[in-house]
């Protein structure tokens, strides 16, 4: 081992010795992060096993988790201070004695490249091993790359390294990259099993296994068009390419500098953003730990119901849903049970787990059956007077039971007027489909009360889902957002673009969807009525971008009648450039008297981000939301954002202040009357 200055002791690592085996234990808390004293506490503890010639073996070892990755904080500064995490690595394949990892809970990232740097892996069943850096816009940056390559060839390391999931080791099912999976007594079976082994394995040093190049290929295409060909996506299918062709060391330095570069890149920059914002609100609301939901009503069988119902389903809570259309509500319980079926099919789910969701999932005739819930969530139409009388109805069912309302705009203060108990309502608002999307956002009213709030928090944990809390407005925080970015799309149609050219322009900066494909997905009438309901309140002097009612009014409601902003063949979601709507876009201006201009694809997508920060700068002013990164959260998991742009606030705090306020000018002038701008400074400081 190369002279080195000895490591100081750090109290986040223990050392301790059992039967001349020393034992490293790592205590970080409070999920056992990779830092700085976490890596000098490891080399103190190196360090003293290489000076004590009694010592037969290392065994490393965490709390709860084995490592669940490097500090992100530590990613933003400049230089990453020392001892860096190879070095860590290097000194532990050159200590002279065997090393074991003992791994339980989580073992990601920079924690699985330490075990990969050990001789050997043994782990408790149910942790679980991954290497998340690409999904934070990286790729592994202590050999994570080069060491898996050597345990299962270049294809395979594509898929692990390029796929960033969770693999989850079971006494059945253990995983190549781990030598031994254990029941119980982790650290006691660690000391046996360092007892027993004598020789090192130094993983880097082993040959790669022979390939077949056309396997390599298939793997790298699909981890490329899987991955949207993002930078760090390509850049790991060239480092394990790159440890194909290279010697081992010129291949860590590769992968080393590559890990560095994309470290310092903005897409790792916005998804680290959007990584603390979503902790941030983790933290900010935590629900109680005692609170165990085992059963939830359900009002309202279309497609939020239902979506609804088999998230809470497919969490273990047993689930009855009531509409008044019974036949409307069997329908689409057979419709659920098809997609069950076919989902199994396609290997995207498991038998068991379609198994539970059929077996908590009810569907009765009678809203009497409803009663003994702890939750009562209505997804009926969005119409207050429907909402208002369901409620009332729902409220004397479940007595003293939390009711929630899933509306997308409506007044919840004025919702709970119709109630006894206005401190049990509560907005729930999820997305479609419910059960897939990770968000919901929970829109507590003046009167909700706090065992109301405690449990829907309660209840987003255990669908999985990220909760966004906002408070009572139009749109709460997401549909207010998204309704001005909308509308200044439908205003540049009238100004000279198109329906395909919005999507696209949006599209290629990365939103999942552009809005006029959304709004044929989702349905023109639902917009429609909304602003149906708002006829009364609307002043005149507001510019009205008018072609969606024309095209609701013919019928054109999007993809469910074959025609919206798009046409779509019989039996296809693919929609196609619709003359007739062109036209009548064309026409609309003509009869404004708008001239139309053209615009570029980078105006449409400022115009568009503009409005949103106006928009969310806004909704922080009026305290409708708590936080911009709340914002940031709402708009990338449930709006599609991209997440590699960070969310809105991020974008903003990253613009030329000067031009930003120029251009807000601008945008105020173009929609004219009625435009209120907010003050930016609360989106970005
Ligand atoms: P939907 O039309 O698919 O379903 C509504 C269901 O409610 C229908 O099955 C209807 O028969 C039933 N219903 C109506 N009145 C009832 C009553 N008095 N008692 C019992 N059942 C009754 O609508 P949806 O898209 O599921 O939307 C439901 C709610 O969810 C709305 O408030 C909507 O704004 C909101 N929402 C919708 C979405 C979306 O993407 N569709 C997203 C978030 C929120």
């Amino acid at each position: 081992m190369q002279q080195q200055e000895p490591a100081a002791p750090t109290d986040v690592v223990r050392y301790t010795v059992q039967d001349r085996v020393a034992v490293l234990r790592i205590d970080n808390p409070p999920v056992n992060a990779s830092s700085m004293a976490v890596r000098t506490g490891l080399m103190h503890g190196i360090q003293k096993v290489a000076a004590d010639p009694r010592i037969t073996a290392l065994v490393l070892i965490g709390t709860k988790n084995f490592i669940s990755g490097s500090d992100l904080n530590e990613f933003s500064i400049p230089q990453l201070p020392e001892p860096e995490l190879p070095m860590v690595i290097r000194a532990l394949e050159e200590l002279d004695r065997p090393v074991v990892a003992a791994l339980s809970g989580a073992t990601l990232g920079g924690g699985l490249e330490l075990a990969l740097g050990c001789d050997y892996r043994i782990a408790l069943a149910g942790s679980v091993i991954g290497l998340p850096e690409t999904s934070l816009g990286m790729i592994p940056g202590a050999g994570g790359t080069q060491r898996i390559l050597r345990l299962l060839g270049p294809a395979a390391t594509m898929s692990f390294v390029c796929e960033a999931k969770r693999h989850q080791l079971t006494l059945d099912q253990g995983h190549k990259l781990v030598d031994r999976v254990v029941a119980k007594d982790l650290l006691a079976e660690a000391v046996r099993f360092a007892q027993t082994v004598t020789t090192k394995r130094v993983l880097i040093k082993h040959p790669v296994p022979s390939w077949e190049p056309g396997a390599v290929e298939q793997a790298a295409a699909t981890a490329i068009s899987a991955g949207q060909g993002r930078g760090q996506i390509i850049s790991a299918v060239g480092a394990i390419i790159a440890g194909t062709v290279l010697n081992a060391p010129a291949a860590l330095a590769h992968e080393r500098a590559e890990f560095t570069r994309l470290r310092h890149g903005p897409e790792a920059a916005a998804l680290r953003h959007q990584f603390f914002a979503q902790k941030t609100l983790a933290k900010a609301h935590r629900p109680a730990a005692d609170i165990e939901l085992q059963r939830v009503s359900i009002v309202g069988a279309g497609t939020m119901g239902m979506g609804i119902a088999r998230a809470f389903a497919a969490a273990g809570v047993q689930v009855t849903v009531f509409d008044t259309n019974e036949r409307a509500a069997r329908s689409a319980l057979e419709r659920v049970q098809g997609d069950l079926q076919r989902e199994i099919t396609k290997g995207r789910l498991s038998a068991a787990q379609a198994a539970m969701i059929r077996e908590n999932l009810l569907v009765v005739s009678d809203c009497d059956q409803l009663a003994g819930s702890q939750l009562f969530i209505e997804a009926v139409f969005e119409d207050p007077a429907v909402k208002a009388e369901v409620l009332a109805h729902m409220e004397s069912i479940a007595g003293s039971a939390v009711l929630a309302t899933n509306t997308s705009y409506l007044d919840i203060n004025r919702l709970g007027q119709a109630l006894q108990r206005p401190e049990n309502l509560v907005g729930m608002h999820f997305f479609s489909p419910a059960f897939r999307t990770s968000v919901v956002e929970i829109i507590c009213a003046d009167a909700t009360g706090q065992s109301a709030r405690d449990l829907v928090f309660a209840a987003a944990k255990l669908l999985g889902k990220v909760a966004v809390p906002a408070k009572v407005g139009d749109g709460f925080i997401g549909n207010r957002i998204f309704n001005a970015y909308r509308r200044q799309c439908e205003l540049m149609l009238e100004e000279g673009v198109l329906p395909y050219q919005v999507d696209r322009a949006l599209t290629d900066f990365g939103f999942a969807m552009g809005p006029f494909a959304v709004a044929d997905m989702s349905g023109l009438d639902i917009a429609w009525r909304m602003r149906r309901s708002k006829d009364g309140s609307r002043d005149p002097r507001e510019r009205y971008p008018s072609v969606a009612d024309q095209l609701c009014e013919a019928g054109n409601f999007g993809q469910k009648t074959g025609s919206g902003w798009y046409g779509y063949a019989p039996g296809s979601r693919r929609g196609e450039r619709h003359t007739g709507v062109e036209e009548l876009i064309i026409n609309t201006s003509a009869l404004k008297g708008i001239e139309r201009r053209s615009f570029t694809d980078g105006q449409i997508v400022r115009r568009v981000l503009l409005a949103m920060a106006n928009e969310a700068s806004l909704v922080l002013a009026e305290g409708v939301a708590e936080r911009a990164s709340d914002i940031d959260v709402m708009l990338v998991l449930g709006y599609g954002f991209p997440a590699y742009r960070g969310g809105i606030s991020f974008w903003a705090a990253n613009q030329s202040r000067e031009q930003l306020e120029r251009e807000m000018t601008e945008l105020a002038e173009t929609t004219g009357y009625g435009f209120t701008p907010g003050d930016l400074e609360l989106l970005i400081s």
